[in-house]
């Protein structure tokens, strides 16, 4: 998906806006702990475009000086975006802080859409003929509180897409991402998995913008390790903040089919580790989870239980994700995550039969009779899957309401004790028939 990352200095709407593209998308998100708050990126539609889009003026970077943070962000957008919105504010003119950023700009590569906020009415339109000089061509008027102009600086935006498909992988191609907190072992894990005898490394090279992708192949299948990039540490100040390196996993997590969730098992498990196992989840990826360092740990014959049980209370939402304990040190069991990869990248895109599928739910029924509501009772009409990765069930019903959430995970349990379904989350819609 294209990238658009909104940038200019602070109070010229920034967050508004992003929130006016977005839509309610922001919404539709689980209840993870820290997954909604303080959103800086999501997907967004306009017409038939599907895109990202990032807000760098919710990356606030350290102690820096104003001017230095607004540089840092307009250099983030240059590295992660595909095209820029650069807002300005239009009831204030050209500010030398603007002009600062447009500076930045003029030396990226990247193509750049002048955005006007603040013009909330067509009396207004004249404020926009003095950003002219900034030297991006034509500014589009627009109002963040109205929500007026967007879909006009969203066309010109959707101009400079990259063509659909443009430096992506086959689908036969299996995409894998690691992600954790700064430390758990990424990096080495990458090359313990590059390094592993029957593993051909076939080129290491930069493929779709500035992501550098690892490219292997083993026992013929081919995979590709997201953003390898993004592991490494390239010292730029902001790669460091926080904000920052959850976006770089976002993206990361976007392109992948498989996202191992990296754990550090010397430290264990904290509430930074949860809200990455939560983005994998929410954006419905297949989930490994490894927990790294093993060889570090004391521990004897009740450990490894201990520690399993401790991730299956924090991360009650992965319970379809597989553990495996290794380390990248010592390789114990680095062989063992291609299979783990395997399976579950083959279950996320696996489609069932509808008739097998339907007996499944008959059986459900039979077994745990449907709930009822004010006298009510939940009728299920038919049972079919509509889409694979992940795998998303609709169940038609007589009234939606009357599935609750209890019934709708017991429905969930009854289709993965029937058919699998390890490493992968699925989804159960209902509709009224
Ligand atoms: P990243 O920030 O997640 O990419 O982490 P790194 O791969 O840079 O590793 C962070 C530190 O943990 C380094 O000092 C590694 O040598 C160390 N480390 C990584 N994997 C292991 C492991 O399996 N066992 C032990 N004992 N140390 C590890």
């Amino acid at each position: 998906k294209p990238v658009v990352a909104i940038v200019g200095r602070p109070n010229v709407g920034k967050s508004t806006i992003f929130n006016r593209i977005v839509g309610e998308r922001i919404s539709i998100v689980e209840d993870i702990p820290g997954v909604t708050r303080d959103r800086i990126y999501s997907s967004a539609e306009w017409l038939t475009h599907d895109f990202n889009i990032i807000d760098t003026g919710g990356i606030d970077i350290g102690d820096e000086p104003f001017l230095e943070q607004i540089r840092l962000q307009a250099e983030i957008a240059i590295d992660e975006a595909d095209v820029i919105i650069f807002l300005v504010n239009g009831r204030e003119g050209v500010t030398a802080a603007d002009e600062e950023v447009a500076k930045i700009l003029y030396k990226a590569k990247k193509p750049v859409v002048l955005g006007v906020n603040k013009i909330d009415n067509p009396e207004m339109r004249d404020l926009i003929y003095d950003f002219y000089a900034l030297g991006f061509g034509e500014p589009f008027p627009i109002s963040g509180s109205h929500g007026l102009g967007l879909g006009d600086l969203l066309d010109e935006a959707a101009k400079h897409f990259p063509k659909h498909g443009q430096g992506e992988y086959g689908e036969e191609v299996i995409k894998f991402s690691l992600i954790g907190r700064p430390n758990v072992g990424k990096s080495s894990l990458v090359n313990a998995i590059l390094g592993e005898e029957r593993v051909i490394v076939s080129n290491i090279a930069g493929t779709t913008r500035d992501a550098i992708d690892s490219q292997l192949k083993v026992d013929g299948q081919e995979y590709v390790i997201i953003d390898t990039a993004g592991m490494r540490k390239k010292g730029k100040v902001y790669e460091t903040t926080e904000k920052y390196s959850v976006l770089r996993a976002l993206r990361a997590i976007e392109r992948s089919d498989v996202v191992l969730v990296v754990i550090d098992g010397e430290e264990g498990i904290i509430e930074q580790d949860k809200r990455i196992a939560g983005y994998a989840h929410e954006a419905g990826r297949a989930v490994v989870i490894v927990v790294n360092k093993w060889d570090a740990v004391e521990k004897d014959e009740k450990t490894m239980k201990a520690f399993e049980q401790n991730i299956r209370d924090h991360f009650q939402f992965l319970d379809y994700a597989p553990i495996v304990f290794l380390s990248a040190k010592t390789k114990k069991r680095i062989h063992t995550l291609i299979p783990m990869i395997n399976t579950a990248s083959e279950n996320h895109a696996l489609r069932v039969e509808t008739s097998v599928l339907n007996d499944v739910i008959m059986d459900a029924v039979a077994m745990n009779p449907t709930p009822t509501d004010k006298g009510r009772r939940l009728r299920i009409y038919y049972t079919t899957q509509v889409a694979v990765k992940p795998p998303t069930f609709v169940v038609f019903v007589n009234d939606p309401e009357l599935l609750h959430f209890s019934y709708e995970r017991f429905l969930e349990n009854r289709i993965r004790d029937a058919f699998g379904f390890e490493g992968t989350p699925i989804k159960i819609f209902a509709r009224e028939r």
